[in-house]
C-alpha cells in the first residue's frame, strides 16, 4: 500500500477521524537526512501529523508550517505540509540514538525536551496568517499535538502517532490516527472514543500488521463514512533558482570572500539535504546584479 491519508466521519458524522500511513515518506526523510533512529522517529512523528494538518487545509494555495523546539538535544524540528499530500521537514541534529532504559523504546520525548513550544503557522495566502503556539507537554509529539488542537484550535482531539524502526535503522512502519470531536459530539460519543483509544495498540504496530488503511479504519471503528483519500509523499520544492535568490540576500563582502577564497560555494537545502554548487562565475554574476540593484535604488 502506498502512503496515504484517509479522512472519515464516525458517530453519525459528529466525530472526525484521520488515519495516515507514512512509512515510505518517513523512510525517504531518513535516507535524505541520514537520520539515526531516535531522530528519525521524532521527525517521522512530526511529518505524520503534518500530513494530517496539510489534509485539513481547504485551499490548494495554502500550506502549514510546524516548528517544535523543546530545548532538547535534537534542537529545532521543522516541517511544511501542503493540501496535495506533499510534506517536507528536517531536524537540528539528525544523528541521535537514545533508548529509554525502562520502556526500551526510542526516547523521543527526551531528545525533544519539554522546555519550549510547538508552533503551527497556517499560511493562508493572506497577510494575517494563523499562528498557534502551545507549550510542549511531553515532547513525545502525539500528546503535544493533542494539546495544540484542544487549546489553540479549541477542538477536543486525540492523537496517536508512531514510527517503528528496523534493526538496520530503516523505517518499518509509521503513521497517525487523529480523532476530533465536532461541536455536535455528545457525551456518549466522547466516552465511546475514549474507550477505543484506551484499548488501541500503538498505531505504528497496527499499520505494520494492516497496511490497508480502509481495512484498519473499519477494524478500529466498525463503521466509518470515508470522505476522501489523499496520496502522501516527501517532496521538496527547492531549486537552483531559489538557492540563488537566497544567496543574493548575503551581503556583498561575504560573496566577494567566497569568490576570493573558495572560488565558488556549495549550499545545502535544509529541507531535503540536496546540494547546490555555485561556480566562481555564477557568484560574480550575483555580485554584479547586486551592484545594479544598489545603483537603481540610489538613482
Ligand atoms: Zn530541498
Amino acid at each position: 500500500m502506498r502512503d496515504s491519508l484517509l479522512k472519515g466521519l464516525i458517530c453519525d458524522k459528529r466525530v472526525r477521524v484521520y488515519l495516515c500511513k507514512t512509512t515510505d515518506l518517513c523512510e525517504v526523510a531518513r535516507f535524505k537526512h541520514d537520520l539515526w533512529p531516535t531522530s528519525a522517529a521524532a521527525l517521522g512523528r512530526v511529518l505524520s501529523v503534518g500530513t494530517v494538518l496539510g489534509g485539513m487545509i481547504k485551499n490548494t494555495n495554502e500550506k502549514v508550517t510546524i516548528q517544535i523546539n523543546g530545548n532538547g538535544s535534537i534542537g529545532t524540528i521543522m516541517a511544511e505540509a501542503y493540501p496535495n499530500g506533499r510534506v517536507k521537514g528536517f531536524v537540528g541534529d539528525p544523528h541521535l540514538l537514545l533508548i529509554d532504559n525502562n520502556t526500551h523504546k526510542l526516547a523521543v520525548g527526551k531528545i525533544v525536551g519539554t522546555d519550549g513550544y510547538l508552533r503551527v503557522i497556517k499560511d493562508l495566502g493572506l497577510k494575517s496568517d494563523f499562528v498557534g503556539t502551545v507549550k510542549l507537554v511531553s515532547g513525545e509529539i502525539g500528546e503535544d499535538f493533542a494539546y495544540y488542537f484542544t487549546v489553540s484550535e479549541q477542538i477536543p482531539t486525540a492523537v496517536s502517532v508512531g514510527v517503528l524502526v528496523n534493526d538496520d535503522g530503516s523505517i518499518k512502519s509509521a503513521g497517525a490516527l487523529i480523532i476530533q470531536m465536532m461541536p455536535e459530539a455528545t457525551e456518549a460519543d466522547i466516552t465511546y472514543c475514549e474507550e477505543i483509544i484506551k484499548n488501541l495498540a500503538p498505531i505504528s504496530e497496527l499499520i505494520d500488521k494492516s497496511p490497508d488503511l480502509n481495512d484498519l479504519l473499519m477494524t478500529i471503528f466498525g463503521d466509518v463514512d470515508i470522505l476522501e483519500q489523499i496520496d502522501l509523499k516527501f517532496e521538496c520544492d527547492c531549486s537552483k533558482e531559489r538557492m540563488a535568490e537566497a544567496l543574493a540576500t548575503i551581503n556583498k563582502a561575504e560573496l566577494l570572500e567566497m569568490i576570493a577564497e573558495d572560488h565558488g560555494c556549495e549550499i545545502v537545502c535544509q529541507y531535503c539535504s540536496k546540494k547546490y554548487n555555485f561556480s566562481e562565475e555564477e557568484l560574480i554574476r550575483l555580485v554584479n546584479e547586486k551592484k545594479e540593484n544598489v545603483d537603481v535604488e540610489n538613482s
